[in-house]
């Protein structure tokens, strides 16, 4: 029997586990009947990386659905499932565990519909972890074994507070929109999620893009355990606090800002 083994960890697989989870993918009666759940990813899965015993799946759809930017897809996921859930739940529930510290503000949309909006701090490392199981499943499921090295992650939806995080944030989204060499997007349901690998670089750093809603990014390096030590003088220029100024796709990204 082929694929064995958990897609996280070298543990006899024990089942199937949805890439991403199922439930960020609308059911049929909350989306006027369409399908969203064409061909889902599925990858073999060990007890303990079985993100459904976490609760983690749940966290992530109520942590992304709505965020500003995605589809009506996301939107309407928003208003049905994720306040399904939301209900269900005791009251500081989003206070505690999704949205910190969050205020209700109204935005307005460049055609002038104003819709309301939460602002606070998400679960940040959680929502990290969350991305990085994703992340692994789908290399597992794009490549046939499972990934053996570091994964790194920047998530394109967050407003970082440090500087040079939000720079790198937006030099990376640059990075991969200028970069040619990709393999094409991927993803049977394109409107919930997508992704996008890109061939290694020369430090043998594998990109990848996976996109939600169609406006959730969260941007992914794998590097692999036997690659170079990725060495860039602008980085190590950059770590050290020097003011630095790095120019990708015609566009300069400063650093550490005087
Ligand atoms: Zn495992």
């Amino acid at each position: 029997m082929e694929n064995k083994f958990c897609y996280k960890c070298d543990k006899v697989a024990t089942s199937r586990e949805h890439v991403p989870p199922i439930c960020l993918f609308p059911e049929a009666k909350d989306v006027m009947g369409l399908n969203f759940r064409k061909d889902l990813i599925t990858v073999p899965s060990c007890d303990e990386h079985n993100s459904k015993k976490s609760h983690d799946d749940e966290f992530l759809m109520l942590s992304i659905a709505g965020i500003v930017g995605n589809n009506l897809v996301g939107y309407l996921q928003s208003q049905t499932k994720v306040d399904r859930a939301i209900r269900r739940k005791c009251k500081d529930f989003l206070n505690k565990e999704v949205i910190k510290n969050y205020t209700h503000q109204t935005l307005k949309s460049k055609s002038g519909r104003k819709y309301p909006v939460l602002y606070g701090n998400p679960n940040y490392d959680r929502l990290v972890s969350c991305f990085e199981h994703i992340a692994y499943g789908i290399y597992f499921h794009e490549f046939g074994e499972r990934f053996n090295g570091i994964v790194k992650m920047l998530l394109g939806f967050i407003s970082y507070n440090d500087k040079n995080t939000q720079t790198m944030t937006e030099m990376v989204k640059e990075k991969f929109r200028v970069d040619e060499i990709s393999k094409g997007i991927k993803g049977e349901n394109p409107a919930i999620f997508k992704y996008q690998f890109f061939e290694p670089d020369q430090f043998g750093l594998i990109g990848m893009v996976m996109t939600f809603y169609e406006g959730t990014e969260a941007f992914v390096a794998f590097q692999p355990k036997n690659s170079k030590e990725p060495f860039d003088l602008s980085l190590s220029l950059l770590n050290a606090g020097i003011p630095t100024f790095i120019e990708v796709g015609g566009k300069t990204f400063e650093f550490n800002k005087k």
